[in-house]
């Protein structure tokens, strides 16, 4: 017999344990070094242990659970200034030519996707629920949906092993309400429909940059370092990446 689940299918039980551990590292709720007692969860959740583990081996896949055989699994430290600089170079080296490489395909351009994704978007906030979770999920299937129009597989597997967004909303609590995301996406957005490879890839570049710097304003100024350094392959991205 398989241990008790609260009622729940075993795989409903993992997805109800992940939500609710992410979010709640997620919004900073456990902070980072906290470590996570698998029987309080299973308890507090009525779930079984069983869910619960798998739920920590799936945390630890994303970068927010750290396990260590003496210890368990406790929370990962948030960003520091190198984490942040390393997400975005990787960033500025992907989403730039990606955004041009969709507004440049015609027949597969997914500017109409991208706009039911703002109005949905936009229906969502204006339901209310928790803002900064709807923020969190926009902004990782906007991006997610112009990398998987590039139909390159590498290029969206390596954004979603960075797990960029989790990291980001962690470190630093911006745009609140959501409408920054609105407005430079809808930019974005514009461009991309029109089938403007330049504008797109300008759009999206300023996005990036803005993006990195709401985050960078928790360290010092040093940290801006790491962008220049970004920016340098811009210079080079007709070698590089066309
Ligand atoms: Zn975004």
């Amino acid at each position: 017999m398989s241990e008790p689940t609260g009622g729940r299918e075993p795989g409903g039980a993992v997805s109800l344990v992940y939500a609710h551990l992410r979010t709640r590292i997620v919004n900073g709720e456990i902070p980072p070094g906290t470590k996570i007692n698998i029987e309080s969860v299973a308890r507090s959740l009525e779930v079984s242990q069983t869910p619960v583990r798998e739920t920590l081996q799936k945390l630890e896949a994303d970068g927010l659970l750290d396990y260590s055989p003496g210890r368990g699994y406790m929370t990962t430290p948030v960003l520091d200034a190198e984490g942040l600089e390393s997400l975005f170079e990787l960033r500025f080296l992907i989403e730039p030519w990606s955004t041009r490489v969709v507004a440049e395909d015609r027949i597969t351009n997914p500017g109409r996707r991208l706009r039911a994704e703002l109005e949905r978007f936009e229906a969502e906030i204006s339901e209310g629920g928790d803002l900064r979770q709807l923020v969190l999920a926009h902004d990782s299937r906007f991006h997610g949906l112009i990398l998987k129009a590039t139909g390159n597989p590498n290029v969206c597997q390596a954004f979603e092993q960075s797990q960029a967004h989790l990291h980001l909303f962690r470190l630093s609590p911006v745009d609140r309400d959501g409408q920054i995301a609105l407005r430079e996406h809808t930019r974005i957005v514009e461009a991309i429909a029109d089938c403007d490879p330049d504008a797109a890839e300008e759009a999206m570049r300023a996005h990036l940059q803005q993006s990195y710097e709401r985050s960078a304003h928790v360290f010092d100024s040093e940290s801006l370092g790491g962008l220049k350094r970004a920016n340098a392959y811009r210079a080079h991205r007709h070698r590089i990446l066309r």
